[in-house]
């Protein structure tokens, strides 16, 4: 495993700490450290190469090309792409068990499956190796003292709280950041916190025999049923990480099924390709933990040029677009640039382009990810929904220069999310206009339908 050379001279000396050492924490620490700063990673959670695990996250996690290219800039893309599965499509399961499939871009383009857990090992195997990083397990941060420069942290194995000063904190200690409940209550912080109505289970659909996987390897399965959900992705031993997303309250939810017996009946009932993969089904509906969903919004990142947030500390949002990650490591990108722009010790400058290039972008990302979440559980299961996105992939092969999927933009490109939302919007409103006039595939060739494409094209630009 080789590391790019380091772009600063030697160690800067001011100690900069990084609060959670989850994904973007220890990204984040490898971006400081290859600068030439001295960083300390600080998280409550025991070291996970040691036996700790990830608390109440997904085990695997959907990584595209924003998270790739973050990878890439420290030099583990390879090692990761190892011990990944590419997916090319998503796969419809209906009630009847008979499938649909849509690839997710062009031939060759993937989403890739990899586990939360060993990616975030090799991140932090790659951080103890470098000088001047110091991993600190076991260490939650309970208080930051903005005033005083000062954090309260708890020693879980001892019980023994105490004090430390810090010099620059990045917060990356996730959706319910302590840090960022310093930022609140700061005078003008702007908070929101918003929960869906539904909640999300993990379960396991098993290997087959010989560690076979029971359902097509390189793709995401999707149960959509109108209200609610289930998807599931591959993990290299040939089982897949199911996860259910369905209402807390109401007639099809977690409340109406308090026992063994009344899951296996719904389930049978309406996921039935799926039941006889899962025999432990009714096991793990009660013994793992449900889900919430939250997304976070809130400005400032940042207080003075001493603290800045990161990943879901600062924008948290749900996971149907599979981009909280990407978003986060994208936020790694964007900074080291940032620092590459404005110099190591340009703190100020580099906190406040920082917040103003990405806030506008994690917003309009949250805004995506609630959109993708009608749009997988209900719209991916209704012919109509289909025949569209049919016709979309024609329109893009037709006209590449002027009609890039929203998908891609958002998943296989670079472009600010800000602005892949605005085309989509856009693309939308053409999609309203034009598939009135659409019953089936063939109906796209018409003269008429043709013409207003083109009166359209020139009106929505590229
Ligand atoms: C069900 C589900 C599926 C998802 N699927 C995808 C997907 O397919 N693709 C994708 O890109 N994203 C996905 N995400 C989002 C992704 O999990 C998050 O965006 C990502 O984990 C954010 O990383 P983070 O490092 O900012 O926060 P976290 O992963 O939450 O890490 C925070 C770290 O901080 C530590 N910490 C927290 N509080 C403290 C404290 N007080 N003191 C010390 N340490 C602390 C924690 O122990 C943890 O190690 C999914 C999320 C969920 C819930």
């Amino acid at each position: 495993m080789s590391l790019p050379t380091s772009s600063a001279a030697g160690a800067l000396p001011e100690p900069l700490t990084v609060a959670g050492g989850g994904l973007v924490g220890t990204l984040l620490a490898l971006y400081l450290a290859r600068r030439g700063h001295r960083v300390q990673v600080l998280d409550r959670r025991p070291d996970l190469r040691r036996g700790g695990r990830s608390e109440g996250r997904s085990i695997n996690l959907a990584l595209s090309d924003r998270g790739w290219r973050a990878l890439e800039g420290v030099g583990i893309a390879d090692d990761v792409r190892r011990v990944s599965i590419p997916l090319y499509q998503r796969v419809m399961h209906d009630r009847r068990g008979q499938l649909t499939a849509q690839p997710y871009g062009a031939a060759g383009q993937a989403i890739y499956s990899v586990n939360r857990d060993q990616l975030n090992r090799t991140l932090l195997d790659l951080l103890e190796a470098r000088p001047g990083v110091r991993l600190r397990f076991g260490q939650q941060l309970q208080r930051v003292d903005l005033a005083g420069r000062t954090l309260h942290l708890l020693d879980v194995a001892t019980g023994r709280a105490h004090t430390e000063p810090y010099s620059r904190l990045f917060g990356a200690d996730g959706a319910f950041s302590a840090v960022r409940g310093a930022l609140q209550r700061t005078d003008r912080f702007n908070y929101s916190q918003t929960y869906l109505e539904y909640g999300y289970k993990e379960l396991t659909i098993e290997a087959g025999p010989g560690g076979a996987w029971a359902l097509e390897k390189n793709a995401l399965h999707i149960w959509p049923r109108g209200q609610y959900l289930m998807i599931a992705l591959p993990n290299l031993d040939g089982s897949f990480n199911a996860t259910l997303f369905f209402p807390f309250e109401g007639p099809e939810s977690f409340a109406a099924l308090p026992d063994a017996a009344a899951v296996t009946a719904f389930f049978a009932d309406v996921f039935p390709d799926a039941v006889p993969l899962m025999p432990r089904l009714a096991d793990e509906f009660f013994a793992h933990p449900t889900g919430s969903l939250v997304t976070v919004r809130c400005f400032p990142w940042r207080h003075a040029a001493d603290v800045l947030l990161l990943g879901d500390a600062a924008h948290a949002i749900v996971p149907f677009y599979g981009q909280g990650m990407n978003a986060g490591f994208e936020d790694c990108t964007v900074l080291d640039g940032l620092l590459a722009r404005h110099g190591d010790d340009a703190w100020p400058a580099v906190l406040a382009a920082f917040e103003r290039q990405r806030k506008p972008n994690a917003d309009a990302m949250a805004d995506l990810a609630l959109y993708n979440f009608v749009e997988m559980r209900d719209r991916v299961g209704d012919p109509r929904f289909l025949l569209q996105k049919r016709i979309e992939n024609k329109i893009a092969a037709l006209y590449p220069d002027r009609w890039v999927p929203l998908y891609t933009r958002v998943t296989f490109s670079h472009l600010p999310y800000a602005d892949a939302w605005a085309a989509g919007q856009r693309q939308d409103a053409v999609m309203d206009r034009l598939m009135p006039h659409i019953r089936a595939e063939a109906d796209f060739d018409s003269p008429a339908v043709q013409a207003q494409l083109r009166q359209e094209l020139g009106a929505v630009g590229p």
